[in-house]
């Protein structure tokens, strides 16, 4: 199994390793027969890729530069904090009983057991959220307006903050109950099973959240502005994308990030942009953004997104019945844990799974940061706006660093970094100055 992680792993490295070499090479424009050169004398300005980048990047003052590359790599520090902070209270909830404590309660006020899982599962998330909240504030409310880019007070921050537990709330506790129904029945193979009914209620909530969730937080509506929709929808027929797919929501209630997305599931998917977006961009750059968000559409990301996550998801859950199978025979008694089918085993899978995913980091971002890359290539075909893109670039740098290592960019980044999506679009743009003198190449016999 862990072969099987590390075989996943160095292919995608190596994927990466080579979309990187790729883009650094992706240089000069290719030599021009000496016909078409002298044909073409007053276009063949050879077109510096690498010097375009560099002058776009440039463009960002050194102090925003720092604050935001200060902003970003706070950000993979704070994985290993909450990776730490989950392991810290998990494990306090199981060694000093609280778990076994919370299940007698739960079996005290009933007899029927998926109701005792669901009083369980609503204890261990309050608890686990108000032992954690320390770091939530920090991360989620202090953090964003110390780098300027919250546009929220505390209260409606709180607000928001008591919404998405009671999210978590309904669908804790009834992923718990479809989870400990069938390690109840099946204590050998659960695992597949349980890893099964992980991945379909993943995509069940991929496919309300349009519809049940977003809007609990934004305001949704059709985009009014004919001068930015006009342009959307006909680049959406191009690509064959349903022509009623685009939708505003105001993202600026609590954050100042320009951004799109699209979200759903089948019937579901939609591509919103945000209000910031559409008041902070120029047209060629939204342009560019919501032809990225169709490449997402186009290239059926959220289906290939649920294929890789479900792969995962199940060799986690491999990694988890060894995992928990193995702790309990060691430490099991001390905590008052019965058992796999006791629902007081809850915070060791936590635990477990947090471990798992922490691990994973750069294989998930892997995954994301190459569909990303595709859809950043589909968006600059699809709208023609290479400059636009870059421009775009530069507004997504001001909370992501722009010009990363390698490596750094390897592990830590979910989207491309600027310089690598800036040095797509000016590549892109180095091939589609002289149209006329590919004309004049293909037109000799
Ligand atoms: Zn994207």
């Amino acid at each position: 199994m862990t072969r099987l992680i590390r075989t996943i792993a160095s292919v995608l490295f190596l994927a990466a390793v080579f979309t990187a070499s790729a883009a650094a090479q992706g240089g000069n424009a290719p030599a021009i027969t000496p016909a078409a050169a002298s044909a073409n004398a007053a276009v063949v300005q050879p077109f510096d890729v690498k010097a375009a980048v560099d002058a776009y990047l440039a463009k960002i003052p050194p102090e925003q530069r720092a604050r935001s590359d200060a902003y970003f790599e706070g950000g993979y520090w704070l994985i290993l904090w909450d990776f730490l902070a989950t392991v810290v209270v998990m494990w306090l909830l199981l060694q000093f009983r609280w778990s076994a404590r919370m299940r007698d309660l739960a079996e005290r006020i009933t007899r029927f057991r998926p109701l005792q899982t669901i009083l369980y599962s609503v204890q261990l998330i309050v608890l686990a959220s108000l032992l954690t909240f320390p770091l939530t504030v920090y991360e989620g409310y202090f953090r964003e307006h110390k780098y300027g880019l919250s546009n929220q007070t505390f209260g409606p921050w709180m607000r928001d903050q008591a919404v998405m537990l009671a999210v978590s709330l309904v669908l804790g506790a009834s992923l718990m109950m479809a989870l400990f129904g069938v390690v109840r029945r099946l204590a050998k193979s659960w695992w597949v099973w349980g890893a099964v009914v992980a991945i379909m209620f993943s995509a069940f909530a991929d496919l309300i959240a349009p519809v049940y969730i977003f809007p609990l937080f934004n305001t949704y509506s059709e985009l009014q502005d004919r001068r930015v929709k006009d342009p959307i929808l006909s680049m959406a027929r191009a690509n064959g994308i349903p022509a009623s797919d685009v939708y505003v929501y105001d993202a600026s209630r609590q954050s100042k990030r320009v951004g799109a997305n699209v979200s759903g599931f089948a019937g579901t998917m939609r591509i919103s942009l945000t209000d910031n977006l559409l008041n902070r961009c120029t047209l060629p750059e939204i342009e560019a953004t919501m032809g990225h968000e169709m490449g997402h559409y186009v290239m059926n990301h959220q289906y290939k997104g649920l294929v890789f996550e479900g792969v995962l998801i199940f060799i986690g859950f491999a990694f988890l019945n060894w995992g928990l199978n193995a702790c309990l025979a060691r430490w099991g008694q001390n905590w008052g844990v019965r058992g796999i089918t006791d629902v007081a085993v809850v915070p060791l899978a936590v635990l477990i799974l947090s471990f798992y995913t922490f691990v994973l980091t750069p294989v998930e971002n892997t995954i994301t940061r190459t569909m990303e890359y595709e859809a950043d290539i589909f968006g600059l075909n699809a709208s023609q706006q290479a400059d636009g893109e870059a421009e775009i670039d530069l507004k997504l740098g001001e909370y992501r660093k722009l010009d990363p290592g390698p490596l750094e960019e390897f592990i830590f980044f979910d989207h491309p970094s600027g310089r690598t999506r800036i040095t797509a679009a000016m590549r892109w743009k180095a091939e589609h100055l002289q149209p006329a003198q590919g004309q004049l190449v293909r037109g000799r016999p």
